[in-house]
């Protein structure tokens, strides 16, 4: 992802849109490219199509993964599906509209590792160059624009891949970016998993969907008869700052009450301060610090809780 994101910036430093990605065939870049829109005038040379365009093949496309630093449109999306590239991984999908659910309709695994510089590199260049990228957007198909208004559902049963696509969710949002290894999938899937074969009053799953597709999480796990723990929360990055979070979050307090609980703790780590943000504006207080090395990483975790008001 490096290379891409070299790629990236060597465009910006074209003055160009910093867009870059590279063509990886057993672990060796046979590719790399970057968005040329403005340096060539061509609203056909996207990053990914320039990349594909310097690709030194060895043999066909099926071996290959596609890196970019943002989530491919409908125009490299297609070049994916079109060669039978197998897997493709960005850096982020928020600054542009996109074709995810297009590659993974057509079999494609896609990951999202959710780069902090990835976004900001183009949040800094539509906003230095606004009435450019306006005009960008205006090449393009309207319905793409619009905002997507489909609905959330919950649901609190499990269906057959739940346990182990909330444990990716997990892991591609927290653990790849923290650079934490395998063993946070256990951590998460173990307990999850053991928890999905339970079915008691006391506990709930909230599983939230989108399209078919789980965009968010949240649970309450009974600890003791006064005492439950909340875990698994998570958002898909599409739905934050939109009050999704708080919404899941409410219901699993709300429930908690109506269950008997009269105190509900989590732990979170210190990296998510977003997290912990709204953890503490719904009455969670901090009670203990742990730091340790897990995940074979350093990392601190934080426990919350949270205490019913009497009466
Ligand atoms: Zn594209």
């Amino acid at each position: 992802m490096q290379a891409a994101i070299d790629e990236a910036l060597e465009g910006l430093n074209e003055g160009g849109v910093p867009i870059g990605a590279v063509l990886v065939e057993n672990g060796r870049i046979i590719g790399r490219g970057r968005n040329r829109r403005v340096q060539d005038s061509d609203q056909l040379m996207h990053a990914e199509i320039d990349c594909l365009h310097n690709s030194r093949l060895t043999g066909g496309y099926h071996n290959t993964t596609l890196y970019s630093t943002l989530m491919p449109c409908y125009l490299c999306a297609g070049a994916v599906v079109q060669f039978g590239i197998k897997k493709v991984v960005v850096g982020e999908e928020m600054s542009a509209p996109a074709a995810r659910d297009f590659m993974l309709s057509h079999g494609i695994e896609v990951v999202n590792l959710d780069i902090a510089q990835c976004r900001e590199m183009m949040g800094e260049y539509i906003s230095n160059n606004r009435e450019l990228w306006n005009g960008f957007l205006a090449e393009l198909n309207p319905d793409l624009l619009k905002p997507s208004d489909s609905p959330i559902s919950i649901r609190h049963h499990f269906l057959p891949g739940d346990v182990g696509y909330i444990t990716y969710l997990h892991a591609a949002l927290h653990a790849l970016p923290q650079g934490w290894d395998h063993t946070f999938d256990s951590y998460v899937a173990i307990p999850l998993a053991q928890f999905a074969l339970r079915s008691s009053p006391q506990e709930r799953i909230w599983i939230a969907e989108r399209n078919g597709q789980i965009v968010g999480c949240v649970a309450i796990v009974k600890f003791s008869d006064e005492e439950a723990q909340m875990r698994w929360l998570i958002l898909h990055p599409e739905l934050r700052d939109k009050g999704y979070g708080r919404r899941l979050v409410e219901e699993a307090l709300e429930f908690s009450l109506k269950a008997g609980y009269s105190s509900v703790f989590l732990w979170t780590v210190s990296i998510l301060p977003a997290a912990a943000g709204l953890y503490r504006s719904m009455g969670f207080e901090e009670k203990e610090r742990l730091t340790h090395v897990m995940w074979g990483k350093e990392v601190t975790e934080v426990k919350y809780e949270w205490v019913a008001k009497k009466g």
